[in-house]
């Protein structure tokens, strides 16, 4: 078991600038951008760029400098894009899947933020 990080996975194509990727912003430690296939009017990906495979693993191993970085840039997208309910904006969902059942797809861990519509139940049935 443990962490077991691919770098062929394709946000790690996309880190090292080999796919091409709609920024929205990017920090010393994180990149942010819009989701390939949205499910919001608003649907953005953050990833810390270190090869960290899940939020436990990052949780777990990144340095105090990326997860302050990482937590930082998810709010500044939040605020970029005017969603934080305390600054007028409407509010926002903010998900990590994780593993098999949490239906992680790319195994590099990214945070996204869905927004700009009521995002509706947070699980489905089934
Ligand atoms: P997850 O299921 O949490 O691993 O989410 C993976 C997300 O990555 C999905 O929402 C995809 O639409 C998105 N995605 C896959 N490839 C790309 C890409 N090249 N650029 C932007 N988003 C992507």
């Amino acid at each position: 078991m443990g962490y077991d990080y691919d770098s062929d996975n394709i946000f790690a194509k996309i880190l090292r600038g080999e796919i091409p990727n709609d920024t929205v912003l990017e920090t010393a430690h994180s990149l942010a951008f819009n989701d390939i296939g949205p499910q919001a009017p608003v649907h953005v990906l953050v990833l810390p760029k270190g090869a960290y495979v899940t939020w436990d693993h990052f949780a777990a191993e990144a340095s105090a400098e990326e997860v302050m970085d990482f937590t930082r840039a998810i709010h500044a997208v939040i605020e970029k894009l005017g969603l934080d309910p305390a600054s007028g904006g409407g509010g926002y969902r903010l998900i990590m899947n994780t593993g098999p059942d949490g239906g992680q797809e790319v195994a590099h861990l990214h945070a996204h933020i869905l927004g700009g519509k009521d995002i509706g139940k947070m699980v489905s049935d089934g």
